[in-house]
C-alpha cells in the first residue's frame, strides 16, 4: 500500500509556518510500514489544488490532505477534492449540530458560512473533530481512498491517532505494537552503544529517546494482532533488561514515581519524606499518583537548619560540623522523618540548587539523599550540572531511584 501526502494552504508556500503535519504524518506512516514516496504543499488555489489531488490518486492507493476545511473562502479542500472525484457536497445534519454546539458552548455566534464544515462529499465517512469545528473526512473512489483532516495540528493530530490509523491499519492489514522501556542511570550514548545490534531491527524497531536524565526506548512491531505483537516485543525487550540490568525500571513505560508507589503498595509500605532543595517536589511527584493515600504518609519541607532540628531531630552538632549539605544530614533527616511520622520508609534530600550559595568544597549541584528503610540505610553524594530546575529534578529523580533500588 503506498501513501501521499497533500499539505494545503498558502501560508505554507510562503514559509509562515511549519509543515509540523507532513512530519507528523510521515512518522505515523512509515511506523506502519506504509510507503509514502511523494509529498505535495500546494496554496489554497482550486486548480492546482485539484490538479495536485488528480495526479496524487493516480500514483498512491490513499491522498491524505490536510489543511483547507475552515469556514471561509480560502477553504476550498473539499470542494475541490469533491470535484476530482465527480461527487456531489451534500449536508450533514449532525456535524451541522455538532459545529452548533460548539458556538453555543463558546458564546459565539455562527455566522452562515460555518455551514460549509458541515456539508460533505456523498457516500464519504466522516471523522469527527472533538477538539474544532471542522470535522474531517475519508472517500473511498474506484479503490483508492481520499482522506482529508483539518490543518490545525492540534485538531489534526488526534483525528489521525483516533480515526486514520484504525483505518489504515486495517487497509494495510498490518498493526503497530510498542512497549516503552525506561531506563534510569545510564545515558543514552551508552545504551545506544550495549543495544546497537537490536537497534539495527526492522520488525521489531527499538527507538531511544532522551529525557532529562533518563532514556526511553520505544519497541515497536508491525504485525496482523496484539498477540503476534507482544510474540515480536518480548523478546527484545528480555534482551535488553538482561544487557542492561537494573536500570531497567518499567517496560511498560510507567514513570518512576509510579513505579515506586506499585512496589510500596505491593510490599504494603509506607513512606515520608523531608526535603530541602526540592522544596516538596518530591512529595508532588509521589501524590500524583492516584490512590497514594494508601502509601504516602506525609512530606516536609525543612529549608532552614532550624527547621531541619526542630522538625526532624537533626542534630545541631551535625548542622555546626558537617554542614546542611551534607550526607550526615541526609541521613538524620531520613531517619526523623520516619520516626516522626511512623512510617516505613524515609527518605529524604538535601542539596544546593543554585546558583548562589556554592563553595569549593560544596558547588553547586552537590547533593545528598538518605534512605532509612528497616535496618537499612543508605546515603548517596550526587554531583549534578545545570540550571535550578534540572538540578531539582535530577535530586528527585535519584531520590526515586534509591527508593525503587531498596526493593
Ligand atoms: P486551514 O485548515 O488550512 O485553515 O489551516 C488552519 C491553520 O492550521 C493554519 O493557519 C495553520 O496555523 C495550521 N496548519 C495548516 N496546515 C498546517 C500544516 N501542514 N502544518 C502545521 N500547521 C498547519
Ligand atoms: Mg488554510
Amino acid at each position: 500500500m503506498t501513501c501521499e501526502l497533500i499539505s494545503v494552504g498558502t501560508e505554507l508556500l510562503l514559509g509562515n509556518i511549519l509543515n509540523t503535519n507532513a512530519q507528523y504524518i510521515s512518522q505515523k506512516l512509515a511506523d506502519l510500514g506504509v510507503n509514502c514516496y511523494l509529498q505535495t504543499t500546494v496554496g489554497d488555489n482550486p486548480d492546482r489544488l485539484e490538479e495536485a489531488v488528480r495526479r496524487a490518486l493516480a500514483r498512491a492507493d490513499v491522498v491524505i490532505l490536510t489543511g483547507g476545511l475552515g469556514p471561509t473562502c480560502d477553504d476550498l479542500t473539499k470542494e475541490t477534492v469533491s470535484a476530482a472525484l465527480g461527487k456531489k457536497l451534500v449536508l450533514d445534519e449532525d456535524s451541522l449540530a455538532h459545529i452548533r454546539r460548539r458556538f453555543a458552548k463558546m458564546g459565539r455566534e455562527m455566522t452562515p458560512n460555518n455551514v460549509k464544515q458541515a456539508e460533505f462529499p456523498e457516500g464519504c465517512a466522516i471523522l469527527p473533530n472533538p477538539h474544532g469545528t471542522a470535522p474531517g473526512c475519508i472517500i473511498e473512489h474506484d479503490g483508492k481512498a481520499a482522506i482529508l483532516l483539518p490543518g490545525p495540528p492540534n485538531e489534526m493530530e488526534p483525528m489521525f491517532d483516533a480515526s486514520v490509523m484504525p483505518y489504515l491499519e486495517k487497509r494495510s492489514g498490518t498493526k503497530l505494537y510498542s512497549r516503552m522501556v525506561r531506563i534510569f542511570g545510564k545515558g543514552e550514548s551508552s545504551v545506544e552503544y550495549e543495544l546497537r545490534d537490536l537497534m539495527d531491527g526492522t520488525n521489531p524497531t527499538v527507538a531511544p529517546y532522551a529525557l532529562l536524565g533518563e532514556v526511553k526506548l520505544r519497541v515497536t512491531a508491525r504485525c496482523r494482532s496484539e498477540r503476534e505483537g507482544e510474540k515480536l516485543v518480548a523478546p527484545v525487550i528480555a534482551e535488553i533488561r538482561r544487557r542492561l540490568g537494573a536500570v531497567v525500571y518499567s517496560d511498560e513505560g510507567r514513570e518512576l514515581h509510579e513505579v515506586c508507589a506499585e512496589l510500596l503498595l505491593g510490599h504494603k509500605k509506607t513512606l515520608a519524606v523531608a526535603e530541602s532543595c526540592t522544596g516538596g517536589m518530591l512529595a508532588s511527584r509521589l501524590v500524583s499518583v492516584p490512590g497514594s493515600s494508601r502509601w504516602f504518609l506525609e512530606g516536609c519541607v525543612t529549608y532552614a537548619n532550624d527547621a531541619k532540628a526542630r522538625r526532624l531531630g537533626v542534630s545541631t552538632d551535625t548542622l555546626a560540623s558537617c554542614g546542611a549539605v551534607s550526607g550526615q544530614t541526609a541521613l538524620e533527616m531520613a531517619r526523623g522523618i520516619r520516626r516522626t511520622s511512623g512510617a516505613d520508609v524515609g527518605l529524604a534530600i538535601t542539596g544546593i540548587a543554585g546558583p548562589d550559595g556554592g563553595t569549593p568544597e560544596k558547588p553547586v549541584g552537590l547533593v545528598y539523599i538518605a534512605l532509612a528503610s528497616g535496618e537499612v540505610e543508605q546515603v548517596t553524594e550526587l554531583r549534578f550540572t545545570g540550571g535550578r530546575e534540572r538540578i531539582r529534578n535530577s535530586a528527585c529523580l535519584n531520590a526515586l531511584d534509591m527508593l525503587r533500588r531498596s526493593f
